[in-house]
This record gives C-alpha cells, structure tokens and sequence, in this order.
C-alpha cells in the first residue's frame, strides 16, 4: 500500500510557538492529521483514521498532542453509526488571527481571519496613488487599522498575507512586476516583516481565489480546475491533483499573454492579440468610448447620463439588459476571446472545469457567463464538454484564500 504520510511535508513549520516543546508536533503523521482536521472539520477520530490510514490509537494521542498545543479543540458530538456516539473535533478558531491584504480589486481590502479561517472583519478603501511608496503607505495604514479595529481582544497574531496581481517570487515574497499597481521589483515581504515581526505571506490573487474556492467555494468538487480572473488584468489559478500548481521558478504561467488574436492590439509584453488587450476590464472600458465618442448607441448614452468619464461595467452591464446591441456585442465579443483560450487550455491541459471570478467579471454578470457558455459550445466541437461556474465568493475569494495560506504556512499543513 502507498505510505500516505509521502506527500505531506515533513515537519510542522515551528512558527507557532506555545513556549511548549513542539517536537511531537514535528511529524509528517502530525501534519497529515492536522491538514486532514482542516479539510473535514468537524470530524471524528474514527474518520481521520480511516482517511490517513493510521491506527485510531495514534490518531488519538496525535489529537491529544494538538489539543495541548491549542491547535486543535473538541466540537460537541457527531451521530453514532451504531456505536457509541463519536467526540468531534475541529480547528482551534481562538489560536489566534491572520491580518489580510487584497491588493487585487480596485480598492485595497484588509480583513481580519480566526485560526479557523472564519472572518471577524473586512474593510476597504480606494487606492489613493499606486507605486510602491504610496501602496506601502496604505497597506501600512490598513494593517494599524486592522489590528485596532477589528475587536481581537488580545488576540495573538499569527502573520499577515497579501494577495496581489502580477508576477511574484513566492519564496522571497517579492513582486516582480504588477503593471495595474505600477510596481517591479517590490520586497513587500521584507517590508511588512521589518515593520511587524511577523510571519508574511505574499501570493499571487489568482492562486489564492483558486484555493479559496477549493476549500469554500465553487470548486469543492474539483480534483483539478483553472480559475479564470478578469479584472484589470487577467489570469489563471491552476488547481492539479489536489495542489495549487506553481509552476517554473514558482511563477504558475502569465495566462493573460495568451494570445488570442494574431492581429490584435500591441501589449506591454511586445506580442499582439494577448488576452488583457483585449479582454481585461481597461480594454472594453476603451472599446465601450469608442462607441461613445461615435455616438452611436443611445440607450448607453442615456445609462450613463451623458457622462462617459464615469463609463463602468456595470453601465456596459445595464445597458445590454435594456436591450443595447452594442452593449450586448462588447460582451459577446469579451467572452468570445476567453472562451478561445479557455477551449485551447481545456485540450492542452486536459481540464474541463473553470470557475470565472474577479471583478470585472463579477460587473458583468450573467450575461457574460452564458455568453462564454456559448462560445464554449461553438469551439468545443467533438471535445469533451467544458463546465465554467462563477466565483461563489466574489471579492472575498481573495481575503479569505490568502487567509487560508497563511495559516497552512504558519501551521505547516498542506493543502
Ligand atoms: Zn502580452
């Protein structure tokens, strides 16, 4: 039989400390119960025994080993299946909080998480200036905010993660390009460490949706999906055979330079056609005012009040459902594009399942949805079918994945 334990890591990252010797606690069994706990909480000592393939009484002093070290608390009683009735046991959500930044909207979000994942508080407010000198400056303000507001009553906390756009260098926390935020090159982990002393936990947005909506969301019935985000940029988060892919270098692919028309506008990458030139939030922010400019669609003219300084999606949104042809045609033009390099992902990859999240795609609603659907069918031809589902957490996928990282990192658990 395959030894369960090989594909958990093999000591308990010793972040958190209780003043206790953790060295029981720095095992693979350890871990592999403790990641197990977290994906089926509540459950019995009995199921985690049969899920690890370890003895129930190894189980038992294992748990008993969490529950000294606070990781791990009783959870009343679950139902009997003919014996006695079995103690149930799940997460400590009082081990303390994780503080969390959301660099990925259009608005800096910071939220405060319990041990258990579960939100105590969510704030925002607007990006006042991008660059790293003004975002340092927010998310410092953000994070003093977070600790004072957010009702922790002493609580300890465990380490502070961000989710942000672009292309990072996980390992040392860096974010090596973010176009949207005008960063290159930003040791934000360093930074947050200096000032705070604590653990710090930078990932890429798109990883951290996907994971989120794992664990919570759309994808819990996954063994492997791509979640699709448009926003201001766009990207994939690729969930293989129960683990986030990472890719080369941990960098997991820049999706958003996959190109889809040959012929189309020059990106920052120097290509032509990439996806974000023609599917992102700015770009059919852009081809909407062309329209405008050319005045040649009135119920858009009249959803905006004149105004085409203020254009969202939202307005793109409400005009097509007031029975905007143009409207509707930016749409059906946007999905068009990512259902093509969703299709060439699908047979590449050999994936068939997508979960479409990020804010851009949340603004256009379900129109949009149903016209990627469309498309999908038109190009899928004789290929297996493509099953694409909306974020079921929305803006929060981010927080709360980023939250749920850096608590398996604290904890070392996998996920
Ligand atoms: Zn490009």
């Amino acid at each position: 039989m395959k030894n369960k334990t090989q594909n958990v890591p093999l000591s308990i990252n010793p972040t958190y400390k209780k003043g206790q010797d953790l060295a029981g606690l720095r095992s693979s069994n350890m871990a592999l119960v403790l990641s197990t706990i977290w994906q089926n909480a509540p459950t019995s000592r009995a199921y985690l025994a049969k899920k690890t393939g370890l003895a129930v009484s190894s189980v038992t002093r294992l748990i008993r080993q969490l529950v000294e070290n606070d990781l791990v608390v009783e959870a009343g009683k679950g139902k009997s299946s003919g014996g006695r009735t079995p103690k149930l046991i799940m997460p400590n959500p009082n081990a303390g909080v994780v503080l969390s930044i959301d660099l990925s909207s259009s608005s800096l979000r910071g939220g405060v998480f319990n041990a258990f994942n579960q939100e105590i508080f969510v704030e925002q407010i607007p990006f006042t200036d991008l660059g790293s000198g003004p975002l340092t400056d927010q998310i410092f303000s953000m994070l003093d905010s977070l600790q004072s507001q957010s009702g922790m009553q002493g609580q300890k906390i465990l380490g502070i993660g961000v989710s942000t756009p672009g292309v990072i260098d996980a390992k040392n926390g860096v974010v090596l390009e973010a176009y949207n935020l005008h960063l290159s090159n930003y040791p934000l982990q360093a930074i947050l460490e200096e000032k705070y002393h604590l653990p710090v936990n930078i990932q890429t947005d798109t990883s951290v949706a996907a994971i989120a909506e794992k664990y919570y969301g759309s994808a819990q019935d996954f063994d492997r999906f791509v979640y699709l985000l448009v926003s201001n940029g766009i990207g994939f988060g690729i969930y293989l055979n129960g683990q986030l892919y990472e890719g080369e270098n941990g960098i997991p692919g820049r999706s958003g330079h996959i190109i889809v028309d040959r012929n189309g506008p020059v990106c920052i990458c120097g290509n032509r056609g990439c996806l974000e030139t023609v599917a992102n939030r700015p770009a059919i922010i852009s081809n909407a005012k062309r329209i405008l400019k050319n005045n040649r669609d009135p119920i858009l003219q009249e959803v905006i009040d004149g105004d085409s300084g203020s254009l969202s999606l939202q307005h793109i949104t409400h005009a097509a459902e007031a029975g905007s042809n143009f409207a509707m045609e930016l749409i059906r033009t946007t999905a068009d594009h990512l259902a093509f390099a969703m299709r060439n992902t699908s047979v590449a990859m050999g994936i068939q399942n997508f979960v479409i999240g990020g804010e851009a795609s949340i603004d256009l609603g379900p129109l949009f949805l149903e016209s990627i659907r469309e498309y999908l069918r038109y190009y899928q031809k004789f290929d297996p079918a493509i099953n694409v589902v909306p974020t079921q957490l929305g803006y929060d996928s981010f927080l709360k994945g980023v939250s749920l990282m850096t608590l398996q990192q604290v904890f070392g658990i996998s996920n």
